[in-house]
Parts: C-alpha cells; sequence; structure tokens
C-alpha cells in the first residue's frame, strides 16, 4: 500500500522535504512618499502602511535592510496635480527626491520605481487624455522621459504600470540613450482591471475622476489576452513581467512561468492585504499564518519576486 504518511511523521523531515521556500530576497516592499517633514500618516484602508515624507522614509529604508529586505518599490504622491501630471518628470519631484535620498542613505537598497502618471494626472488616468480617452503614444512618450527622469536621480529599476502598448520599448530606448543600457525594466505586464485595488487607490490618491482602467487593463476573465500582454512586454525589452494582483491569479502566473524564461514578479495587491488585516483584526484568521500562506502559495505558482506590503511585517519569520 502507498502511505504517504511516512513522510509526514516527523517534523523535522517535513521541513528537509519542504518543496518551495519562502526567501528574504523575494521580497519587495512598497512605499507611499509624500512631501514634507516629519510625515508619517496612516492610511485608513490599509493598517499598518503610511504615507511617510523623505526623512521618515530614510527611516524606514534603514529598518528594512537591517531586516534583509533588498529591494522597495517607491511610489510618489505629488504637492499638486494637473492636467498632465507635470511633477512626474520634475526634477524636484517627490519621487526624484526620495531616490535621491535613499541612494545617499542606504545604497545598497535596489531602489523600484513606478512609472505611471495616475498619482501626477489631475484626472487620475494613467495617461495623456484627449477627449475622454488615454492616448498610446503620446503616453508612452511621457512615460519613457519620466523614467530616465528616475535614472537621473538614481533609481535601480523602472516598473511601467500604465499598460500601454509601447511603453516598455519606449522607456528601454530613452534610457539607453541617456546612457542607462544596464538599468532592468520590470514591466506591470499581465495587470488585471481589477476591484483588489481600491486602497491602493486612497495611498496613492489615484482614483480616475471619470471611467475606468478597462481600456488599457486586463479582463479577469481572460486567459490568453494576458498571455499576448506578457509576450508584449517580453518582445518590447522587459527584463522582468509581472503579474498583478496575485493571489487570485495564480493560474496566470504559474502560466506565466512556464511560457517565459524572464524573471517573474507577483503584486499582492492592497485589497489582499486589506482583506487579510480585517479577517485577523476581527480574530477570524490567524493573521501571520494566512500571511505566510498566500506569500508562499505566490512563490509556489512560479513567482521569484513578490511585491507586497508584508514585506517589513513577515520578513523576520522567514
Ligand atoms: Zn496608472
Amino acid at each position: 500500500m502507498e502511505r504517504l504518511r511516512r513522510l509526514k511523521m516527523k517534523q523535522e523531515l517535513r521541513d528537509m522535504l519542504q518543496e518551495t521556500v519562502l526567501r528574504r530576497q523575494s521580497l519587495i516592499m512598497p512605499l507611499f512618499v509624500v512631501h514634507g517633514t516629519s510625515v508619517h500618516d496612516p492610511i485608513a484602508s490599509m493598517p499598518g502602511v503610511f504615507h511617510v515624507s523623505v526623512d521618515r522614509l530614510i527611516r524606514e529604508v534603514k529598518g528594512l535592510k537591517e531586516t534583509g529586505v533588498k529591494g522597495i518599490l517607491l511610489f510618489g504622491i505629488p504637492r499638486s496635480k494637473d492636467e498632465h501630471g507635470s511633477e512626474a518628470i520634475a526634477e524636484d519631484g517627490i519621487i526624484q527626491q526620495a531616490i535621491r535620498a535613499v541612494k545617499e542613505a542606504v545604497p545598497e537598497m535596489v531602489v523600484i520605481t513606478d512609472v505611471c502618471l495616475c498619482e501626477y494626472t489631475s484626472n487620475g488616468h494613467c495617461g495623456v487624455v484627449e477627449n475622454g480617452v488615454i492616448l498610446n503614444d503620446p503616453t508612452r512618450e511621457r512615460l519613457a522621459e519620466m523614467a530616465a527622469s528616475h535614472a537621473n536621480a538614481g533609481a535601480d529599476m523602472v516598473a511601467p504600470s500604465d499598460m500601454m502598448d509601447g511603453t516598455v520599448a519606449s522607456i528601454r530606448a530613452a534610457l539607453d540613450q541617456a546612457g542607462y543600457e544596464n538599468l532592468p525594466i520590470m514591466s506591470y505586464s499581465a495587470k488585471f482591471a481589477s476591484a483588489l485595488y481600491g486602497p491602493f487607490r486612497e495611498a496613492a490618491q489615484s482614483s480616475p475622476a471619470f471611467g475606468d482602467r478597462k481600456s488599457h487593463q486586463l479582463n479577469g476573465a481572460n486567459t490568453r489576452d494576458a498571455m499576448r500582454a506578457l509576450e508584449r512586454c517580453a518582445a518590447e525589452g522587459a527584463d522582468i513581467l509581472m503579474v498583478k494582483p496575485a493571489l487570485p491569479y495564480l493560474d496566470i502566473i504559474a502560466r506565466a512561468r512556464q511560457m517565459f524564461n524572464l524573471p517573474l514578479a507577483a503584486y499582492q495587491v492592497s485589497g489582499e492585504y486589506a482583506m487579510i488585516k480585517a479577517a485577523a483584526e476581527k480574530g477570524y484568521i490567524d493573521e501571520e499564518r494566512v500571511i505566510l500562506e498566500s506569500l508562499l502559495a505566490i512563490r509556489r505558482a512560479g513567482a521569484d519576486l513578490i511585491i507586497t506590503y508584508f514585506a517589513k511585517q513577515i520578513v523576520n519569520r522567514l
């Protein structure tokens, strides 16, 4: 008789036979930076996540480095928003200031920057809008400028999240032209139009003033379309592909893992975070065990990197 239980009788043996392991090096912590000093404002829908000013960001990044987190993903909230998202490419923009400060204080930290206009535009859309439509090509040109400005400030990697066509190619060309041929691009390649981004939009103050993001983000029902989006980013020169959200799209992660040899990232998004936090607060689940299980599942599906708001909280348990 086949007795699978033979190998399950002893904790040590179970440990030895564990197939998937979560590593500290796999975690990336997203952080939201605002103007000002000594700002450390809680984000209501994401307990434990804060808006921080650059001085507090440095403190945060030093703490993360101590715990063994190797990478952060920075989002900037500008002083003021306008139609063109001007602060996105300003030399003294919030994100440019933040990059310079982090690279000076904690040079070892891998600083990845979000490249999209939705935090910066007054209409909350990801690109240049005309007559209610996001214009693809003017948007990718603008995002290429934005990426180059992050590189100038010292970013280690840029992460375009706009889901326009051709953005990765435009960014690659702009970086190469500016002498950053060794600066990698992590592309939000399969980004679904998900209801789980709600808390993030509060955090990034990036809700669209009209319409939605369905003209560029993926329909959650579509696998083949997601594969095309991943192929597009790979063909345009992305160095790392990403699937977002993570847990509801493990099949997409697993399929991407099989189809591509590029490193794969998954973004455990704000809604995934908030659901675990809320259930734990009510005492319905064991918070730490659920966090670890969710991250392990994402890793098992095939993600090399996991962008997660739990990075700081959970890293010491790995
Ligand atoms: Zn966007």
